[in-house]
């Protein structure tokens, strides 16, 4: 059975098709652009015997129905497709971004599904009905072929109410659902599941610290195998320092803008957004560009790196406290797989912890999950490269049987 994966964004459908059991990948693609006025669709398709064709195809693209057929040609195009018909396809796994508290796991998706990913509109105005796009878009194509929903947040809905709630009135939380909901938790279920296996002990016995390092950043606290406490808050703008995200600042600031530079609230909301983080600190928001900046001897970008690495330092000291035994730290993600310069800053000084780098490790580039910590490191550290795309698929799997 092949399985298709679905991202769909509100101007992009990012997506996989994945063979069940070997799980090999056998094309992947973006479509982006949609509803500019030229789109693009760009495909890889690994047909097994021979190397991989690409194909790209530049045309206005108006809607996700149009992406989505344009893909399916490319899919079954007698020479670079890697399906004959349709009909090959067992399931379809979309990413969904909010399931609110509606959803502790991935779920076939039906109408009642439909309206509850709407109901969390609100929680995720940008992505839920990009999402829905998608799914919309999906079932009209393959009526008959089951859908599943993986939500970014499921994984954190075993958050205790001491982590998920601010210290707001109640009935903020009660009325308006506004809580920590947390993100990235197919990423942070899949490295934890790889780590346990690398462990050599069931998930349910692992506790973990997992650091996912890209253009978003978060870390989870997994206490026997479930999430406690995450760093991603109500919207993916709380905590560790971001590509362009601030993370952790004082609420305050909102006012203190608004009165001295006259801001109103979409103003802040884009400048904490799009303006922050890496980028704010320096003007570069790529980490290989910072490095290169910090070796030319650019100040800013140098502490950029200190700023980034000093948050994630702090945040896994705090998860230290909360889990108290912890068997490993996963880094994972662009900046968490390639870069060992962040990976040793952000545990410089947690020794004392029982937490030792093994510098050579670290510095060896290599694309498999690895331990880069020494033997007698009583905390073991990792990198391993995270897959959402396989992690929805093996979601599918376990719901949808051939
Ligand atoms: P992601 O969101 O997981 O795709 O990560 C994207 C980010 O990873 C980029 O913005 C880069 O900052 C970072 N990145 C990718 N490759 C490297 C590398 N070799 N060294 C340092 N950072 C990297």
């Amino acid at each position: 059975m092949k399985f298709f994966i679905i991202n769909s964004g509100s101007s992009s459908i990012k997506y996989q098709v994945i063979e069940q059991g070997t799980e090999a990948v056998l094309a992947s693609g973006l479509v982006e652009r949609i509803g500019e006025v030229c789109g693009r669709l760009k495909n890889t398709s690994f047909p097994g015997s021979s190397d991989a064709l690409e194909t790209v195809i530049e045309q206005p693209i108006p809607d996700h129905y149009s992406g989505m057929m344009l893909v399916i040609g490319v899919l079954t195009d007698k020479k670079h497709g890697v399906i004959c018909h349709t009909s090959e396809i067992g399931a379809i796994g979309h990413r969904v971004v909010h399931g609110g508290e509606d959803f502790r796991a991935s779920t076939l998706i039906t109408p009642e599904v439909i309206g509850a990913i709407r109901r969390n509109i609100p929680l995720a105005p940008l992505h839920n009905p990009a999402n829905l796009d998608g799914i919309r878009v999906a079932m009209e194509i393959f009526p008959e072929v089951p859908q599943v929903a993986v939500f970014d947040t499921a994984f954190h809905q075993t958050m205790p109410p001491r982590a998920f709630l601010y210290a707001l009135p109640y009935d903020l939380y009660e009325r308006d659902r506004v809580r920590r909901y947390g993100f990235h938790g197919t990423s942070h279920r899949f490295v934890a599941g790889e780590c346990a296996r690398l462990l050599g002990k069931p998930l349910a016995e692992c506790n973990l610290i997992t650091v996912h390092l890209g253009n978003g950043c978060s870390m989870t606290a997994i206490e026997n195998g479930r999430s406690i406490d995450t760093s991603l808050g109500m919207t993916p703008l709380e905590g560790l320092v971001m590509g362009t995200r601030c993370g952790d600042i004082d609420p305050a600031l909102h006012l203190f803008l608004k009165q001295n530079k006259g801001m109103d609230l979409e103003s802040i909301d884009a400048l904490l957004n799009k303006e922050s983080g890496l980028k704010g600190l320096c003007g570069l928001n790529d980490m290989r560009d910072i490095h290169k900046a910090a070796a030319e001897g650019n100040v800013r970008a140098r502490l950029a790196v200190e700023v980034q690495t000093y948050r994630n330092r702090k945040y896994i000291g705090a998860f230290m406290a909360v889990l108290g035994r912890v068997d490993g730290i996963v880094f994972t993600a662009g900046i968490g797989e390639n870069d060992p310069i962040v990976r040793a800053e952000s545990l410089k000084g947690l020794e004392v912890f029982g937490v030792r780098l093994d510098p050579d490790k670290n510095d060896q580039r290599a694309g498999e999950a690895r331990c880069i910590s020494t033997a007698d490191s009583t905390v073991r550290v990792f990198v391993i490269p995270t897959n959402e795309e396989l992690a929805i698929a093996r979601e599918v799997a376990t719901l949808v049987r051939p």
